[in-house]
């Protein structure tokens, strides 16, 4: 599930959706940090994405924005680090086990 907004170190970042973002911007995901948005690529029969790749990508953004606020602006830009964090993270999350 993606929710429609997020807080991130007392900041509100939107979740938006576009049918357009992988044909314009050649992208699965984008953060508008000066706006406080994730901007997601809605799936459809055309990207073909999965319900996975969708939630991966939302991860991805939040690490961004997380990386963003926490100030560490290197990091923030080496998409494979911020990849595989994102990674580790979703597996951790999805295999996260809770006591009725
Ligand atoms: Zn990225």
């Amino acid at each position: 599930m993606i929710p429609q907004n997020i807080t991130i170190m007392s900041q509100v970042v939107q979740v938006q959706w576009r049918d357009d973002l992988m044909a314009k911007e050649n992208c699965h995901g984008q953060c508008l940090f000066d706006r406080n948005i994730i901007v997601l690529q809605t799936p459809n029969y055309i990207n073909e994405l999965t319900q996975n790749q969708t939630e991966l990508t939302f991860r991805h953004e939040v690490v961004h924005f997380c990386l963003h606020y926490l100030g560490y602006d290197a990091l923030n830009d080496d998409e494979s680090f911020v990849d595989s964090f994102a990674n580790v993270l979703y597996q951790a999350e999805k295999t996260a086990y809770y006591l009725d």
